[in-house]
């Protein structure tokens, strides 16, 4: 057994964003130790290249420097030695998103792909953590939160934590500062979520919502057998969205209004937001995190690793998610329904989904997805949103055509046994292959179309067959987010985005087809005004409201330095926005098949 990698990190000058990392190798490579910084975060499909934040990196052995020589942009080769190596770098964080590391002199956050690096020939070493506290008085009862394992110090403390080997060690996040901690246990399993930005949060309602949350998804697919904790990692600033997943652990970023505040009971709006985020990020540890696609097993950090496959990944995660909501009780089927509504609409509203297929999205979600232009609503589908719409289309064609006696909740389960359990990496075709064996259904076609096709999905035939009504409309203001019927009569159409950039109102997108594109507008163009009158983001959908398709208005605008007048004839606004309710009329079938759709198993 080789000698286990001993790393340290030490938030070094929290107020220039520096830590101190160190690594040390009992037994390098006699001829010249190599090592490397991942290029991406696994969950995160985009070139991030993190060793650029390095400022400075060296080597020394017995006190002696070593020579460090860079061969590429991730990669550094020390200069020969026998005896034990150490790398020390100082590394900037000040990334404050939940794939960087960030410090200062409020916390120390940190991924592991932003501050590790690998030893080349060595990844499979066990690796140790001492993990030290600032030399700051400030932080003097900072805390530590990750799902690391300890080795030697008490829960939340500084000292010295363990991984099994070097993708396991950058699987655990670190947040570091004033915690709000609240703990529950989840069939025997603790599980614990540490808050940073909140304080006047009711932590017993969240710790008691987020236990039958992850109650539920644990019934649907079992307990990992090596799940033994699970920690969520809260930032709640006062606005900002977004969550990682990972294999004990996610890291989440939420509005801070979002979180429940004691003495109020309802579920807000913002707070099922939340709840949706959370329970996304903790299916991801059985889909994606132990069951992967064969590109990902294992992961290449050091280059893009295409698959086909991201929209089952994070799509029928993304059905899931909310789906938890309802069937744990969290909400109720109206407001399921709601939320299925608003999916279906971001996906409806783009013409992306015309040209790209779900397959193409998520092969190029690096370049594409991930790299989104001006241009993205018309050239680029969502694998979250369509992938959900598919997964949804998947469940009740299945459920529908078996009558009943199998759901997607059974794939899953074959998926999970077959790939989750083995480690074995999912084939491109593997969950297609295998929804046909379960189930016996011919999916052939449907596949074809749902994942390798740009058609619409047959969602509004499916949804009747559970009782639901699927109904669209136009969008009737900015603030639309569907999954509603209309609290206002829509204006004409524009074909445009509006957006403020600088302090000034800017088209942000140019919708293919429509009248913005037809006058030459193009993205970017800051707006000046509209039939003589100065028109903004804020005051478009009001403007509007008092022409009506047809009308052809003077629209000017600013391209560069350059005043440009065009004449824009506006058209009937599209029906692009979906609301789903529920059929009092259907059929005992319907209604007995969306029951068991929507309970628990
Ligand atoms: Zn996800």
């Amino acid at each position: 057994m080789t000698a286990p990698l001993r790393y340290s990190i030490r938030p070094k000058d929290p107020a220039a964003h520096l830590f101190e990392v160190r690594l040390t190798v009992e037994e390098p490579n006699a001829s010249g130790q190599v090592f490397t910084m991942p290029a991406w975060i696994p969950g995160s499909y985009m070139i991030r290249d993190y060793a650029k934040h390095i400022v400075t990196i060296r080597a020394e052995s017995d006190g002696l420097a070593v020579a460090l020589r860079k061969t590429d942009k991730t990669t550094w080769q020390a200069g020969a030695t026998k005896r034990p190596l150490t790398v020390v770098a100082d590394i900037y964080a000040y990334d404050p998103s939940v794939r960087g590391a960030h410090l200062d002199l409020t916390h120390a956050y940190f991924n592991g792909p932003c501050v590790f690096l690998s030893a080349v020939g060595h990844e499979n070493a066990s690796c140790e953590v001492q993990i030290l506290p600032p030399d700051k008085p400030v932080a003097k009862d900072w805390r530590v939160a990750t799902s690391m394992r300890r080795k030697n110090c008490e829960q939340y403390a500084f000292g010295i934590y363990e991984a099994d080997d070097y993708a396991e060690l950058i699987d655990h996040p670190v947040e570091i500062g004033h915690l709000l901690v609240g703990e529950f246990d989840v069939n025997g399993i603790p599980h614990a979520i540490a808050i940073r930005g909140a304080t006047r949060v009711d932590i017993g309602r969240l710790c008691h919502d987020l236990q039958r949350l992850c109650e539920q998804h644990m019934s649907l697919l079992g307990v990992p057998q090596d799940l033994d904790r699970y920690v969520f990692l809260l930032h709640a600033p006062g606005s900002g969205y977004g969550g990682l997943e990972h294999r004990w652990s996610s890291s989440l970023v939420c509005n801070r209004e979002n979180l429940p505040i004691r003495g109020v009971a309802e579920i807000t709006d913002g707070y099922r937001t939340f709840l949706g985020l959370a329970s996304h990020e903790y299916f991801h540890l059985w889909n994606v995190k132990r069951m992967k696609p064969a590109a990902f097993t294992p992961y290449d950090l050091r280059r893009e690793s295409h698959t086909g496959l991201l929209w089952a990944f994070e799509g029928i995660t993304s059905y899931y998610d909310d789906l938890a909501l309802v069937r744990s009780g969290l909400i109720t089927p109206e407001s399921y329904f709601e939320l299925l509504g608003r999916t279906i609409s971001r996906v409806m509203r783009g013409a992306g989904r015309l040209h790209q297929t779900l397959e193409e999205s998520s092969f190029d979600a690096w370049t594409k997805f991930y790299q989104q232009d001006a241009n993205a609503t018309n050239s680029i589908v969502s694998y979250y949103t369509k992938g959900s719409m598919v997964a949804l289309a998947l469940d009740l064609k299945i459920r529908v055509e078996t009558e009943s006696r199998f759901s997607l909740d059974d794939v899953m389960r074959a998926c999970w046994a077959r790939w989750g359990q083995s480690g074995e990496g999912m084939p491109e075709r593997g969950l297609e292959q295998l929804s046909a064996e379960v189930t016996g259904l011919d999916l052939a076609d449907f596949f074809a179309a749902a994942v390798r096709g740009t058609g619409e999905l047959p969602l509004p035939a499916l949804l009747k067959k559970m009782a639901v009504n699927y109904q669209l409309r136009a969008t009737s203001d900015r603030n639309d987010k569907g999954g509603k019927p209309a609290d206002k009569q829509p204006g004409p159409w524009l074909g445009a985005t509006l957006a403020e950039s600088d302090a000034r109102s800017i088209f942000a997108a140019i919708h293919n087809g429509g009248p913005a594109e037809r006058a030459g507008i193009a993205p970017g163009d800051v707006v000046v005004a509209l039939d003589g009158l100065a028109l903004s983001s804020q005051n478009c959908d009001q403007r509007l409201r008092s022409y009506r398709a047809g009308d052809k208005l003077e629209l000017v605008v600013f391209r560069g330095d350059e005043l440009l007048t065009t004449r824009v004839r506006l058209a009937e606004a599209p029906a692009d926005t979906c609301f789903l309710t529920i059929d009092t009329d259907g059929d005992a079938m319907a209604i007995a098949r969306q029951a068991a759709w929507l309970a628990s198993d």
